[in-house]
């Protein structure tokens, strides 16, 4: 069975976020299930892709809206990947450094026509030329492609493949006003309704609509989503039966505690040695000291990731009690970044803020840290905690999405500290929850062994995504 996974990020090619890590690690772990997958995004600017020797395969001329442009579809050759990754160049659209963001930090303003743009090019390539039964498609970006091989006449040819979507984040949704119809390829007017939800076009709903199969990137958002998605739930009510949530697995060749090449030291026997040997180098370099407990942070500053409740909770812990270092590494939220900047200026021998990605320093954090905090209001997934217990790291978590799947409370016999409402007092409460474990240093043995041990590995998750595409195919 051969699949493309249609995408806008893949590890190391380019990554914004989860999703990147998917897209580049689901397609190793598949062809164990007698799945072979490739991958294909869009040609951007990244350091990685610079430095790859690419092959044209076609060139692929594409008018939208009045405009001309020279694309053409690229093949990677010499890939240590593990799968054939393959780029669309669009010049003018897509030839920029980052993937989303502009420098002023806002979305691209031109988003809509590149995302439909990239989707076009890949099923002009894929009329040329084509081995694929199944399109898996990543999250609003690619969600019309699922209509245009269903409706649009050019792509008749296409009519047969089976296409899945996958929601790694259901609150972004690709909507657009209805005048933006001219840039997609010819249909049927009487087909037009299927792009249309609360009267514009909606590429997620369209996608939950016309794709054989939708997948979360875990079982309870995905019963969350059903229950209250805002505007879409009688949407998802209505097509539930094609639904599945699957957990994301991790990538445990990249996040091997034991070879790691971007942390201070591996991991051999003791994991208190580890932890040492990491947290002195990490508070070295960031100037800090290792005695207090050191709780780290990753992730966009958005809303959904409740760093502004954390900002507040840190500060109402450091005004009286000094007993944690705390670790912000992230970016997004222009005032948020402030706030962060402002709370080291305020505990600067209690708080380190680094507002940057760094994928390098993300792995140093997870090893030195002795939690890992995600106080997140909504979670598809969520990966940090995985890597951080992966690095011996408890997880602090909300109770939520793939957070509930994923770390049950130490109350339960589970994996980590877990917390159920989005407010500051369960923060601060679960933080003094963690002050208490880290004393027992018993139990605080017993659990850092236990979690480093859990299988999170994609093999399980692969085996669900093959067992999918067999179900919809047939
Ligand atoms: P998201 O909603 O952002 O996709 P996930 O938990 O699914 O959240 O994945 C986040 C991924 O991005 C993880 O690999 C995490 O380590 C990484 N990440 C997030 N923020 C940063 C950052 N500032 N620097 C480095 N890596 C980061």
């Amino acid at each position: 069975m051969k699949v493309l996974h249609i995408s806008t990020e893949c590890y190391p090619a380019a990554k914004a976020g989860g999703m990147g890590d998917v897209v580049g690690a689901l397609p190793k772990f598949l062809p164990e299930f007698k799945v072979d997958a490739s991958v294909v995004i869009p040609k951007y600017k990244t350091k990685w892709i610079k430095n790859q020797k690419w092959k044209t395969l076609h060139k692929i001329p594409l008018e939208m809206d009045g405009i001309k442009y020279e694309a053409s579809v690229q093949f990677l050759k010499d890939s240590t990947l593990g799968f054939p990754l393959f780029t669309i160049d669009i010049p003018g659209l897509f030839d920029r450094e980052s993937i989303y963001l502009g420098e002023d930090g806002n979305g691209y303003s031109d988003e809509i026509p590149r995302y439909v743009a990239f989707q076009r090019v890949v099923l002009d390539w894929l009329l040329i030329e084509n081995e694929f039964e199944i399109l898996h498609c990543h999250d609003h970006m690619t969600g019309l492609i699922t209509f245009m091989v269903k409706y649009c006449k050019k792509y008749e040819p296409l009519k047969h493949l089976t296409t899945i979507l996958t929601i790694h984040n259901g609150q972004y949704r690709g909507i657009m006003d209805w005048e933006w119809k001219r840039l997609l390829p010819d249909y049927d007017e009487k087909d037009g309704g299927v792009l249309d939800w609360d009267g514009q076009i909606h590429s997620l709903a369209t996608a939950i609509k016309c794709a054989h199969a939708f997948t979360t990137v875990s079982p309870s958002y995905m019963e969350e989503f059903i229950e209250n998605s805002d505007r879409l739930t009688p949407l998802m009510e209505s097509e539930k039966h094609k639904a599945v949530g699957i957990i994301n697995g991790i990538d445990d060749v990249s996040w091997d505690p034991s070879t790691d090449p971007k942390i201070d030291y591996h991991i051999k026997k003791s994991i208190p040695y580890f932890k040492s040997k990491n947290k002195t180098a990490l508070a070295e370099e960031y100037g800090f000291k290792t005695k207090p407990i050191l709780v780290g942070f990753i992730g966009r500053f958005a809303y959904q990731k409740g760093a502004d409740l954390l900002a507040k909770a840190y500060e109402q812990i450091l005004q009286k009690d000094k007993s944690f270092h705390f670790f912000i590494l992230g970016s997004g939220d222009k005032k948020l970044e402030e706030e962060m900047i402002q709370l080291q200026e305020k505990f600067p021998k209690n708080v380190t803020s680094v507002i940057a990605y760094n994928e390098t320093l993300a792995h140093r954090v997870y090893a030195s840290c002795d939690y890992l905090i995600m106080p997140s209001r909504f979670e598809p997934c969520g990966l940090n905690q995985m890597y951080a217990m992966r690095y011996a790291t408890i997880p602090i978590v909300r109770h939520t999405g793939g957070l509930k799947d994923t770390v049950p409370d130490i109350g339960d016999d589970g994996n980590g500290i877990s917390f159920v409402q989005d407010t500051v007092e369960d923060i601060v409460y679960s933080l003094e929850r963690s002050k208490e474990l880290y004393t027992n240093k018993k139990a605080l043995k017993s659990l850092r062994e236990k979690i480093k041990d859990i299988n999170f590995s994609w093999s399980n998750s692969a085996k669900l995504y093959s067992q999918l595409y067999k179900n919809i195919s047939k």
